[in-house]
């Protein structure tokens, strides 16, 4: 990615110290969603290794990560699936937990949202620990599918999620650091 390209994405992204408690620096994106010219760039640039690749599905991590998939999706003439919190989806699923920075929490996944097989992206806003889109390579796993990319917004290198989810097999893309 060129250099004007990541200035263009760093300075749309807000950072809000002390949320959501003190200590935190959070990396607020809607900021760059709320830019055009911002969040077009975003997504084109996420997708483009992916064009004409056979992608059948975007898999996005609630919520912000629905946001961008969407986006993806309809760039790259995929579906979509959400992986969502637990409780939320009405049909049959697949669950699992996942570590966040304290405690643990749970996601899930319809059963047949993925065929096994199945080229899928997974995408959220942000990667920090990895913890969340760990949990989601599992739920995707466990359903066969060909998991092609995690893509995010944002890396936090300090954290160690990209090196994670690496260590599982899965190729990392992300704009800014
Ligand atoms: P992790 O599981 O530690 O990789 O955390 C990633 C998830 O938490 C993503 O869904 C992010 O949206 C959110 N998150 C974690 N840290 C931050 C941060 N500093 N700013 C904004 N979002 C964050």
């Amino acid at each position: 990615m060129n250099s004007t390209l990541e200035q263009t994405l760093l300075s749309a992204i807000r950072t809000i110290p002390d949320y959501p408690k003190p200590g935190i620096l959070f990396r607020d994106i809607t900021t760059l969603l709320g830019d055009a010219r911002a969040f077009r760039r975003a997504v084109d640039e996420l997708v483009h290794p992916y064009s004409g690749t056979g992608v059948a599905k975007i898999a996005g991590i609630e919520a912000r990560g629905f946001i961008l998939g969407g986006a993806m999706a309809h760039q790259l003439s995929s579906g979509f699936v959400p992986i969502r919190k637990k409780g939320k989806l009405p049909h049959t699923t697949v669950r699992v937990a996942y570590s966040l920075e304290y405690g643990v929490d749970e996601m899930e996944m319809h059963t047949d949202a993925v065929q096994p097989g199945e080229k899928v992206i997974l995408v959220d806003d942000l990667i920090a620990t990895g913890g969340t889109a760990e949990g989601a390579v599992k739920l995707l796993k466990q359903m066969g599918a060909d998991i092609v990319a995690a893509c995010f917004v944002i890396d936090l290198p300090d954290l160690g999620g990209r090196k994670k989810l690496e260590a599982l097999g899965v190729n990392v893309r992300t704009l800014v650091s």
